[in-house]
């Protein structure tokens, strides 16, 4: 039977939790400092969507995102984009429209979902829920609230993702 693989991309400033979402989509755990495994660029894992399976490939930094230096190797082939940033850091979410360019310039237009995360961090909230909804209007992205610490909403985004790539 014929298989979709996707190579997903996840980007957004440094220490929004992109690679904590990676691991808890994959291998179901979370650390408070997760190391990228040294030598390997993706972690994958097979979903059912809609009645196919569906293999994404997720694909993680070593931290280049700090220095503005993910190669053009990273995004190469990507089919979908998860644009992350944090509740709690309000530079992530404003660096949200330049990351989405970023990734334009060498993908063009694929299916892409904005991401809040860390919402188990309630009080420490500093971008308000309008803004928020605001901006996954302007980019034309469906905006999804998730906590990777308290395993809340990640599985929906990439359902979300590969359900668009699926009926694209
Ligand atoms: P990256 O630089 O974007 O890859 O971010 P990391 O995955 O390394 O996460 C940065 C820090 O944020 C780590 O200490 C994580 O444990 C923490 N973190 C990630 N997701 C969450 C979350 O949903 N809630 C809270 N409270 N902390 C999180
Ligand atoms: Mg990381």
């Amino acid at each position: 039977e014929l298989e979709l693989s996707l190579k997903v991309v996840i980007v957004g400033n440094g220490a929004v939790g992109k690679s904590s979402m990676i691991q808890r989509f994959c291998k179901g755990t979370y650390t408070r400092d997760y190391k990228k495994t040294i030598g390997v660029d993706f972690l994958e894992r097979e979903i059912e969507v809609d009645g196919e399976d569906v293999r994404l490939m997720l694909w993680d930094t070593a931290g280049q995102e700090e220095f503005d230096a993910i190669t053009a190797a990273y995004y190469r082939g990507a089919h979908a984009c998860v644009l992350a940033y944090s509740a709690t850091d309000r530079n992530s979410f404003d660096a949200i429209p330049s990351w989405k360019l970023k990734v334009e310039n060498e993908c063009g237009e694929i299916p892409t979902v904005l991401v809040q995360n860390k919402m188990d961090l309630v009080d420490q909230c500093v971008v308000g829920p309008d803004e928020a909804e605001r901006l996954g209007r302007a980019l034309g992205c469906k905006l999804l609230r998730t906590s990777v610490k308290e395993d809340v909403g990640v599985m929906s985004v990439f359902r979300h993702l590969a359900s668009r790539c699926l009926h694209e």
